[in-house]
Order: C-alpha cells, then sequence, then structure tokens
C-alpha cells in the first residue's frame, strides 16, 4: 500500500477501520526513509519500528522529531559536534505526552546547529535537500521535519520556531508549518536557544492533522512554568472571516511571491474572506533587528553551558583551565559561533542598554500594535518568506541576506502570537506558503481560521 496520497488524520482512520495495519505503516514511513535519506538528508537517526501495536489516539504511530527535543534513550545532537553523542535520560515533556496517545519517534530529524538558520544548512550532519528540487534548500531551522513530511518520509513531525523555523520551511517545501501560541506546548525538554521566542511547533500535510496533533501535545506543564492553558473549545469561524493585510511588509517582497500573494488574496476573496488593508504596524522596521538582538542575547548566556564540564564532550583536563574551555566550545560550528559573540557584545556593558533593553522596548510596542490590529480582525495575513527557496550554497557568503529573509516570521515570536503557513502557489516548480497570525492563545480559532484558507486554496487533501 502506497501512504502519500493520505494524511495522518485519514491514516488514523484507515488503521481504525481495519483498512490499514498500523505496523505496516510505520514500516512504509521507516522504510521511504532508509531509501531517501542519502538524497534528502532529513534524518540524523533513525529508529526501526517497533512490530507492535499501541493504545491511544495515535495508535503507534511513529513521526518524526527535531533533534533540539530531548528523547530518552535517543541520541539528540542539535545537528551539533559538541552533542553529537548526548543520549538524554529523560524525555521532553512533548515526547511524554506524544507517547502518552500512543505516537513513536520514526527518527531525530535533521535541522540548523542549535536551531540557528532559516536554510537548513548549518548543520554539523550537512545541509538537508529539498525534496521539491534538490538542489535548493528547505528552509529552517526545522528543515529535516520539514522535508521528511514533504518527502512522505513521515506522516507528521514536530519542529521548534523561534523566529520562523517551522513556518520557513513550510513554505519552501509546500507543507503545512504551525507554531503555537508562545507557552501553549511545553519547552521541558527542549534544548534552549533563545526561551522567550521558542517554542514547539508542527510540521503536517493538512491543517487538521496539525490541530488533531496540537490538542494531544499543548496545555500546561508543571515543569515550564512559561507554560499556559489554551482555550479548545472548537468553535467554528464566522461565514466571513476578515483579515487584515499589511500592505508596507508585502512591499519587500520579490516580484514572484508577490505575485502568488495577490492571487491568493483573491482565491480568500472568493471565498468568503474580507480583506482589510493595514497601512503599517508601528515599531515593525525595527522588529528583525529587535529580533536578532534578544535571540543572539539569550544564545549567548544559553550556550553557555557547554564547557565540556558540565555539558558537551569531556576533552583532555591536563592542559589549563583556559585551553580546556576553548578546546570544548571551538565543537561549536561558524553560526553558532558568530552568535554567541554577538550576543555577549550585546550584553555587556554599556551596550546592554544601548541595544538589548531597546529591542526590548521595541518588542512590547509591537505587541501593542498586534493587538490592537487583531481586535478589528480575525487575523492578520502575509507571505511566509519574502523569497523562492535559495539553490544550496548561492547565499553562505552573505548571512545577512539570510538574516532578512526572516523579517515576516519573527513578528509573532516577539508578541507571542500564533501563526501557520499554508501552501499558496508555485513559481518555479518551487511553493510558496502564506502565513495567518492569530490572536493570543486563540490557536484553535487560527486552525479554523487556515483550515478554510486550505481550502480556499484547493488544499490536497479533501476529505473531511
Ligand atoms: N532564522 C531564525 C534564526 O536563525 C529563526 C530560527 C528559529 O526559528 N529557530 O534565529
Amino acid at each position: 500500500m502506497n501512504f502519500s496520497r493520505y494524511d495522518l488524520t485519514d491514516i488514523l482512520d484507515m488503521i481504525r477501520s481495519g483498512s490499514a495495519d498500523i505496523i505496516d505503516v510505520n514500516e512504509w514511513f521507516y522504510r521511504k526513509s532508509t531509501e531517501l535519506n542519502a538524497k534528502i538528508n532529513a534524518y540524523i537517526t533513525l529508529i526501526e519500528p517497533a512490530a507492535s501495536k499501541e493504545n491511544g489516539k495515535l495508535g503507534g504511530l511513529a513521526i518524526a522529531v527535531k533533534d533540539n527535543i530531548s528523547t530518552m534513550g535517543i541520541r539528540t545532537t542539535c545537528a551539533s559536534k559538541m552533542l553529537e553523542s548526548y543520549v538524554p535520560a529523560y524525555d521532553a515533556t512533548v515526547i511524554e505526552k506524544l507517547k502518552r496517545n500512543g505516537g513513536r519517534v520514526l527518527g531525530k530529524s535533521n535541522m540548523d546547529e542549535f536551531a540557528m538558520g532559516s536554510s537548513g544548512e548549518n548543520s554539523a550532519f550537512g545541509p538537508t535537500r529539498n525534496p521539491r528540487n534538490t538542489e535548493y534548500v528547505t528552509g529552517g531551522s526545522s528543515s529535516g521535519s520539514a522535508a521528511a513530511v514533504a518527502a512522505d518520509m513521515a506522516p507528521a513531525a514536530l519542529g521548534t520556531d523561534t523566529g520562523g523555523s517551522v513556518r520557513a520551511p513550510a513554505s519552501f517545501t509546500g507543507t503545512i508549518g504551525f507554531k503555537p501560541t508562545y507557552g501553549a506546548i511545553s519547552r521541558y525538554g527542549l534544548i534552549a536557544y533563545a526561551n522567550s521566542l521558542e517554542g514547539v511547533g508542527l510540521l503536517t500535510k493538512s491543517v487538521r492533522d496539525a490541530k488533531l496533533i496540537f490538542r494531544l501535545i499543548a496545555g500546561k506543564d508543571r515543569l515550564d512554568s512559561t507554560s499556559i492553558n489554551i482555550a479548545f473549545n472548537d468553535e467554528q469561524p464566522r461565514e466571513k472571516i476578515s483579515l487584515g493585510v499589511v500592505k508596507s511588509l508585502v512591499k519587500g517582497v520579490t516580484k514572484e511571491v508577490s505575485q502568488s500573494f495577490e492571487s491568493s488574496i483573491s482565491k480568500l476573496e472568493q471565498n468568503n474572506f474580507i480583506i482589510n488593508e493595514i497601512k503599517g504596524i508601528s515599531g515593525i522596521e525595527q522588529a528583525l533587528n529587535a529580533y536578532y538582538v534578544i535571540a543572539c542575547a539569550e544564545a549567548s548566556t544559553n550556550l553557555s553551558r557547554y564547557d565540556g564540564i558540565r555539558y558537551g564532550p569531556k576533552g583532555d583536563i591536563s592542559t589549563d583551565w583556559k585551553t580546556y574551555i576553548a578546546n570544548s566550545r571551538s565543537k561549536f560550528g561558524k553560526e553558532v559561533k558568530a552568535r554567541i559573540i554577538m550576543g555577549t557584545y550585546l550584553l555587556s556593558k554599556g551596550y546592554y542598554e544601548t541595544y538589548y533593553l531597546r529591542a526590548l522596548q521595541v518588542r512590547k510596542n509591537l505587541t501593542y500594535a498586534f493587538e490592537s490590529i487583531l481586535k478589528g480582525n480575525d487575523a492578520i495575513y502575509l507571505p511566509t518568506m519574502p523569497v523562492l527557496p535559495w539553490k544550496i550554497g548561492d547565499k553562505l557568503d552573505d548571512p545577512m541576506s539570510i538574516y532578512l529573509s526572516d523579517v515576516l516570521t519573527v513578528t509573532p515570536n516577539l508578541a507571542g502570537l500564533p501563526a501557520i503557513s499554508i501552501p499558496i502557489g508555485e513559481k518555479r516548480g518551487l511553493p510558496v506558503g502564506g502565513q495567518l497570525i492569530g490572536k493570543y492563545g486563540n490557536d484553535i480559532a487560527l486552525l479554523s481560521i487556515a483550515r478554510r484558507a486550505e481550502h480556499a486554496m484547493g488544499g490536497k487533501i479533501k476529505n473531511e
């Protein structure tokens, strides 16, 4: 049997009705993954499927898990030489919840090292390749999770999103990428990059799959004091859905992306969406700068734990202290080192006020601006990425241009809002994604809106 035509919801239905067997399903995705991995490089570690059934909603179904989410007994590398042989002694709360609902880990997916990147090229295990065209990047940092779903190497995947890491690769691979409200899914066991911005998200084939898994893994966790309970009542969106479109943000995107975006707007308008044009969001011009200041500052403190004493491989203790630390920290890749250095600089005396505190102010203003737009609209609609996927290696000499590609995805992270990327078209055979940003804590409502938008775009999975 070939499962590529089905989303996860369909597959679970087939298992329940007896037309498919869970052992065959897991076997099929595993086999496909082993066949394709040399080409796509979606997985760092693959787990042989267990030949047993399981209770719970997911019935034993295995999905891909980004390699910065702790999995007990399974190597968790963060795509870094620093954690190359790290095997966690405990499960992240999401994994525990996944297992409690009958879910399993199919493999640990490739990513940008410590989730720092937008293209999937910053991995110590080599870049992930875009299943749509293997010369192109998948987007990052959840590159392997998106590629696995797009290439039928997993029925769904967990990723993480700090400034777009679930939505960017979803946009570049033609999959769904959902980043929930900050705190809606526990971060316990997620290896930290920038705590105040990041969270676990989902990569799936359909919006309904994202909703199904989200319900199973979300909720307050006593092990993560920033986690929250969100309302799960599934109220259907009103007949007419109003979307705020921020004109100033759409201006900077390439012609190809803006063409797809324009035609997606017509499709939405034909399907009971009302488009409200919004002139601008105050503070939006500084959002990308503020994001990188805050992210690097938090990264520099978080990553100081990899000193070869508490975390990271133990080195040669016969050397002096400085050499010992320097040797162990040399295991970080170039991008990670650059961010630690930038973050340390930004937090040092005199610069802290100039950069870090100002970035926090921008963040606060932006949060208020979003709040006021969302008072008058059900969601905000934007392209996900301002550009199409680029060729692997093409931008490696120009990190600034890669940072700039995050301009549309970082804002919901700064404001803590839920956001989702859905496929809206194709250019030169490469997918284009559109992004819906919802109200704080209204994740289920956003998913219902996204489902309607997915239908308006003629989403592949039509079964209800
Ligand atoms: N590209 C952004 C960064 O490098 C976002 C990454 C992410 O969301 N983890 O920080």
